[in-house]
C-alpha cells in the first residue's frame, strides 16, 4: 500500500496547503480518506480523479469533507460525458442528518454506504479490507483501518484519547495520527483531539512500526509537535508533508 498526503492542516490551510485528505493506493485501487478544503485539487496531482474507487468521509467537520461538493460535480460531469462509468463509492456517517441527507440525495453520482453499517463488518475493496471504528470527537466520527494481507494501516481521524483507539490501532505497520495540540494546550483535548504527546503514546501502546503526525494548526511550530510526540514513541516520529508518499509494508 502507498499513502500520499493530500492535505494535513486544520481547521484551515496555509498557502500551498490543504485540509485533511489522504490517498491510499494498492495495485489499481485508489481510495481517498477525507476531503477537506483544497484536497481534491491536490488529489489530481497524483491520479486522474475519474479513477477514484472510493471516498471515506470520517466525519462532517468542514476540514474533513468540504470538497465533497467539488467531487460531486467532477464525478457527475465524468459520468455525463462517459469518461467514468460507475458512481463513486462513498462511506460516510449518517449523523448529523445535515449534511448526510443532502449528500444522500446525490445517488446518481455517489453509491452511499453509512459508516454505522460498514463498521460492523469487513468491507472488501479489491485486495484490501476496510474496517471502521468510532472515535471520541465532538460529533460522530470514525477511524479507518485498511489491511492488505498482514499489513495494517490505521488513520485516527479526529479523536480524544481513549483505550479503544489503542485497541483499534494495535499492531499497525503505520499509524497516521492526528496531533492537533501542543501539551501547553492540553485543555483543548476535551474538544476531542490528541496532543502530540498522546499521539506518540498511541503509537507506542499500539506497537506501531511507524507513526506519522497530521492535522496541523498552521500557527504551530511542527517540529515542536514532533519533539513532544517523540517523548512517548520509541521509534522515529514523522510529520505529514504535503504531496509526500509513504510506503506501508
Ligand atoms: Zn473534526
Amino acid at each position: 500500500m502507498k499513502l500520499t498526503i493530500l492535505g494535513c492542516y486544520a481547521p484551515y490551510a496555509p498557502k500551498e496547503g490543504a485540509c485533511s485528505g489522504y490517498l491510499v493506493q494498492s495495485d489499481n485501487l485508489n481510495i481517498m480518506l477525507d476531503c477537506g478544503h483544497g484536497s481534491f485539487a491536490q488529489l489530481q496531482k497524483h491520479i486522474n480523479f475519474r479513477d477514484l474507487d472510493a471516498l471515506v468521509v470520517t466525519h462532517f467537520h468542514p476540514d474533513h469533507y468540504a470538497d465533497i461538493h467539488a467531487i460531486r460535480r467532477a464525478i457527475a460531469g465524468a459520468l455525463r460525458i462517459g469518461t467514468r462509468k460507475d458512481p463513486l463509492v462513498v462511506y460516510l456517517p449518517s449523523i448529523p442528518a445535515y449534511p448526510y441527507n443532502e449528500i444522500n440525495e446525490w445517488q446518481d453520482v455517489f453509491s452511499i454506504i453509512p459508516l454505522e453499517e460498514a463498521q460492523l463488518k469487513d468491507n472488501n475493496l479489491g485486495n484490501l479490507i476496510l474496517n471502521f471504528f468510532p472515535t471520541v470527537h465532538s460529533l460522530p466520527t470514525f477511524g479507518v483501518i485498511i489491511r492488505k494481507n498482514q499489513t495494517k494501516f490505521t488513520y485516527t481521524s479526529d479523536t480524544a484519547w481513549d483505550n479503544s483507539i489503542v485497541q483499534a490501532a494495535s499492531g499497525s505497520k503505520l499509524i497516521l495520527a492526528e496531533a492537533s495540540l501542543l501539551n501547553a494546550d492540553i485543555a483543548y483535548t476535551k474538544k476531542g483531539h490528541l496532543t502530540a504527546k498522546q499521539a506518540g503514546l498511541l503509537g507506542q501502546k499500539a506497537q506501531a512500526s511507524r507513526l506519522i503526525l497530521t492535522h496541523f494548526w498552521p500557527e504551530y511550530n511542527l517540529n515542536q509537535l514532533r519533539i513532544e510526540a517523540e517523548v512517548g514513541f520509541e521509534g522515529k516520529v514523522e510529520l505529514a508533508e504535503m504531496g509526500k508518499s509513504y510506503l506501508i509494508q
